[in-house]
């Protein structure tokens, strides 16, 4: 498999029963304790994702995230503390694609680790251009582009695109949005779809963030 993980951590039991088990399931990870070298390693743009203790010493996990973000968009899986919910949407906000509380069963992190590692992989497989108003996007080269300007999006704003155009004319559910874009629906707050929506269409210019259409109560639609 050799999928190669930057695990940042700083409590050091936790990171080498982390970095253990998933050695033993077949990743390449390589471990740092503070956020300023794992902010640094991840320039090297040699990882499939990286998984981020949000409690670290100088730099913490959300300002790691949000410095990544200002140059990549690897999948972000943001470790936090059990009661800690005001991380979670700051991360989310941030640009993490995900976050897994602690403690966790080890299982859990594979199958998150799993899930965006197959969304990844999902996109690069596919070979169409999807087309919607003025949005264009290219699911080869993973390109989204409004009336010929190129978009720059995050692993999951982009899914949850494609998941919306694909979908087009029917409203769909939070709990479907999270089934089909983020790959399951253990225990995450419905919250975190409208936190994304709120960035996607921050990212789209006017026109093109309002064909995502609200539906009070129900989810969200885009319609032709
Ligand atoms: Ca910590």
């Amino acid at each position: 498999m050799g999928n190669r993980i930057l695990l940042v951590e700083d409590e050091k039991n936790i990171a080498r029963f982390i970095e253990l088990e998933l050695r033993h399931e077949g990743f390449d990870v390589v471990h740092h304790i503070s956020g300023r070298g794992g902010f640094e390693a991840a320039k090297s743009l040699e990882f499939d994702v990286v998984l981020l203790d949000v409690m670290l010493p100088e730099l913490n996990g959300i300002e790691v995230c949000r410095r990544i973000r200002s140059f990549s968009q690897i999948p972000i899986l943001l470790i936090t503390a059990r009661d800690a919910v005001m991380d979670r949407v700051a991360g989310l906000d941030a640009g993490a694609d995900d976050y897994i509380v602690k403690p966790f069963a080890i299982e859990e992190l594979l199958a998150r680790i799993r899930s965006v590692l197959r969304r990844t992989s999902k996109v690069t497989e596919e070979t169409s251009v999807l087309e919607f108003k003025k949005i264009t996007i290219d699911t080869t080269a993973h390109r989204v582009e409004v009336s010929q300007i190129g978009i720059d999006l995050t692993k999951t704003e982009y899914d949850l695109l494609v998941y919306l155009i694909q979908q087009k004319n029917r409203v769909v559910t939070r709990d479907l949005i999270l089934e089909n874009v983020w790959g399951y629906l253990a225990d995450i707050e419905t919250n975190v779809v409208d936190v994304y929506i709120r960035h996607l269409r921050s990212k789209l210019p006017q026109e093109a963030a309002s064909y995502i259409e609200t539906v009070r109560g129900v989810g969200y639609v885009m319609r032709e």
